[in-house]
């Protein structure tokens, strides 16, 4: 008689991950506010768009909770693009602020490209600057690793997973899909330099399914509920979930979740219910995976809050080693 063994796949903890890189962040912020040194965020928010609203206030939140200090900036919904420009140049001039992020997406009038160039390269806690972009591109398998390029914080999450999971990258073939500037592009760069091999797929891939069968980490990031189905997925591959999308009809909730009574009262509630870009009957083939929520989603203020951190003692660290330095030969002169 032949026994078979229903694998069941490892979830990829998120909101555990978070936590460790919170705990992390709030020590070294710790250790340059004995210093003097408090890291500083500014938030840019134009408008009133209520999730980026929800979005910046979180990030405030957090940087009170890990020791950090912030700043909103909350221009109205007719700002012309050179005011914008005006106050990122402010930001840029403040020593106290180290991190300047600007919530997107900006009003369709707003010269968004020109604003992200305008931030200090320094200062690009988003890493969305040209300059950080091409760091992280040239930074093979060590630069972002090493802290010498601010990377984007959605992407640098999912790194984070993979590696705090024990998930091996190296000669691994990954399958990104999405070709975004914020998560496919930069991701895909980011497992290269982690010497996998990777393929990234996007609106005009032809049968993308050639391709996520072959993934032994496949991650998706296109914002189509439920788009990767069982059949698209490799026995044992580990599935990054990057997709957030709000199901607002009982029939999608039906199709996606059928017989899941806990997502079903969950939508009865709250009108809606949040489900990613892989199909959740494809997690039970995974080896491991990430759930939604809870997995990726949960990384990427944590990332912001690392990159802050950064961003200050590549900034003013040096400074005050320099200083401290100083100290340090003025009491040997002294005692000499
Ligand atoms: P985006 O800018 O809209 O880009 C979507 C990408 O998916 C594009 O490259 C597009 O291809 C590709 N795509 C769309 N439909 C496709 C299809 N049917 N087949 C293959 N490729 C397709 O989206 P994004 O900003 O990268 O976000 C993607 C998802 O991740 C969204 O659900 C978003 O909410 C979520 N997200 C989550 C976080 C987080 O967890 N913190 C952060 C950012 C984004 P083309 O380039 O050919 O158009």
């Amino acid at each position: 008689m032949v026994l078979r063994m229903k694998a069941t796949a490892r979830i990829l903890n998120g909101i555990e991950i978070a936590a460790q890189i919170k705990a992390e962040v709030a020590e070294q912020a710790r250790a340059l506010a004995a210093g003097g040194i408090t890291p500083g965020l500014a938030v840019v928010l134009v408008g009133h768009v209520a999730a980026s609203e929800i979005y910046v206030r979180s990030k405030v939140k957090t940087c009170a909770e890990l020791g950090m200090f912030s700043e909103m900036l909350t221009p109205p919904e007719s700002v012309a693009t050179e005011e914008l420009l005006e106050l990122i140049a402010g930001l840029n001039a403040r020593d106290e602020i180290d991190g300047i992020l600007i919530q997107l997406p900006l009003p369709a009038h707003v010269d968004t490209r020109r604003l992200l160039e305008a931030v200090s390269p320094e200062k690009d806690v988003d890493g969305f600057h040209p300059i950080n972009v091409g760091r992280l591109q040239s930074s093979a398998s060590h630069g972002v690793e090493a802290g010498t390029a601010l990377a984007p914080c959605t992407p640098a999450g999912i790194m984070e997973i993979l590696k705090r999971s024990g998930v091996p990258v190296a000669g691994q073939h990954a399958v990104v899909l999405g070709r975004s500037e914020i998560v496919g592009k930069p991701v895909a760069m980011m497992l290269l330099n982690a010497s996998a091999t990777v393929t990234v797929c996007h609106s005009k891939t032809v049968e993308i399914g050639r391709y996520t069968r072959d993934a032994d980490i496949l991650v998706a990031a296109i914002g189509r509920p439920g788009f990767v189905t069982p059949e698209m997925v490799k026995p044992g591959a580990t599935l990054v979930d990057v997709g957030i999308n709000r199901l607002t009809s009982l029939d999608e909730v039906e199709r996606l979740f059928p017989g899941d009574k806990k997502r079903f009262d969950q939508f009865v509630q709250r009108g809606s219910t949040l489900v990613g870009d892989i199909h959740p009957a494809a997690f039970a083939l995974a080896g491991a995976y990430t759930p939604v929520p809870g997995g990726v989603g949960a990384l990427t203020i944590a990332m912001l809050m690392k990159n802050t951190v950064q961003a200050a003692k590549a900034r003013r660290g040096a400074a005050l080693l320099c200083e401290a330095g100083a100290g340090r030969s003025e009491e040997a002169a002294a005692k000499a």
